[in-house]
């Protein structure tokens, strides 16, 4: 790591990977350019030859996108970061990077539905299967892994239920088997939950979320050991293609510089909003770690700085009274994206999590009447008063 290893998160956040050109530029540049040129033919030969370092092609390497890079590994405490075009595509060059036709995962069940969709209807197309487990069953995951198994996957918390899962007891289950432990930390970040000191191999990003924070652009990132991601996991996203582009790094390298204060703010907003909806007559259940009802609420105040922006509930009714809350908000937008200063609103059964079959979204319990909001940066005040006008 550079020298703002020293340094805080904060500071790290705003100073790390930052290479100054002989423009002596106090902003981080942007640099749009998808080839590099040479000083003469014999340089050319030794870039290709990987002799000589240096950028080639951005499809490989970008400054901007190397700033970005090292920005969020040393957040995240890891010696890598590669930055890639989606947070899907991070999963993909993961898995795709590190295992082989007749390899085997183990997954909780309660991830992002794309991520489910991947695993169990794409993957298997190319010879890997996944086995699914309840998050925090941690004798499931045990008696899931077989000795074809090399990757354990997670999020925590999950999507849209909140759920927290024990970081360290999972490494442990993961490198008792010989398996590698991936944490998809898109809902916490790095300013709230750091999975690689608590044992973590790998961490993904959907940096489309919280690290652009305004809703702008898509991409993601993978982060941990130069042993882990430097030869396979590399490799696969050179050949692969699925890079970052340049623009998009320079919104999130900016975006981390005030991931923390967003964070704190989308927290305090999220746990004001779920103490009042925990006691409004039309609702059934709230979930969000911050609540002394949530069933993992000692371990959220332990492993994380902080409870998180995704609040979700259950009206009293079904699909119908859900649909109706969501018809009647004013300021909430009705969209599946999260981790935006605007705060958003879903109905997970219909939307994000419709590819799930019946069964398995009753499993990862998706009920009708469920809804997700990833609470922004208004006033709270105004989405109180939003969301009163609009439940029964
Ligand atoms: C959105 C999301 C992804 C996928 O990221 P994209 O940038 O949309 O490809 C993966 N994991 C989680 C938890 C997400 O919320």
């Amino acid at each position: 790591m550079s020298d703002t290893d020293k340094y805080g998160i904060n500071t790290r956040a705003v100073r790390a990977g930052q290479v100054r050109t002989a423009e002596n530029e106090h902003s981080e540049p942007m640099f749009l350019s998808s080839s590099y040129v040479f000083a003469n033919a014999a340089e050319a030969a030794a870039r290709f030859k990987g002799d000589s370092p240096g950028n080639i092609y951005t499809r490989f390497t970008n400054p901007t996108v190397r700033t970005f890079e090292q920005r969020l590994a040393e957040m995240e405490q890891a010696e890598r970061c590669i930055g890639t075009s989606s947070g899907m595509s991070a999963i993909m060059c993961t898995v795709l990077g590190l295992l082989k036709s007749g390899d085997h995962m183990v997954s909780s069940r309660s991830v992002f539905g794309t991520t489910v969709n991947l695993f169990s209807n794409i993957f298997p197309k190319f010879g890997i299967n996944t086995t699914f487990v309840e998050l925090t069953d941690y004798a499931a995951w045990e008696q899931a892994i077989t000795s074809e198994t090399k990757l354990l996957f997670f999020e925590t918390p999950s999507n849209p239920l909140t759920e927290i899962a024990d970081i360290k007891k999972l490494a442990d289950i993961a490198h008792n088997n010989d398996a590698l432990l991936v944490v998809d930390n898109c809902f916490c970040t790095p300013a709230l939950q750091l999975p690689i000191p608590l044992g973590a191999d790998i961490v993904i990003h959907s940096a489309t979320k919280y690290l652009d924070g305004q809703g702008r652009c898509l991409g993601g990132a993978i982060v941990g050991s130069e042993a882990i991601l430097g030869e396979d996991i590399y490799g696969f996203l050179r050949s692969g293609g699925a890079s970052m582009s340049p623009f998009n790094a320079w919104v999130f390298l900016k975006g981390l510089e005030t991931l923390a204060i967003r964070m704190r703010a989308h927290c305090e907003n999220a746990q004001q909003l779920a103490d009042w909806l925990s006691s409004h007559s039309s609702v059934e259940r709230v979930y969000y770690p911050g609540l002394d009802s949530h069933p993992q609420h000692d371990l959220s105040s332990q492993q994380q700085s902080g409870h998180g922006g995704i609040v979700s509930f259950e009206v009293k009714g079904g699909q119908d009274v859900a649909w109706n809350v969501i018809d009647s908000v004013d300021i909430f937008s009705i969209t599946a994206n999260l981790g935006d200063t605007k705060s958003t609103i879903t109905h997970p059964a219909t939307t994000t999590h419709h590819k799930l079959s019946d069964e398995q979204r009753q499993l990862a319990g998706i009920k009708s009447n469920l809804i997700r909001i990833s609470v922004g940066l208004e006033d709270t005040n105004d989405l109180i008063q939003d969301l009163d006008q609009a439940l029964p």
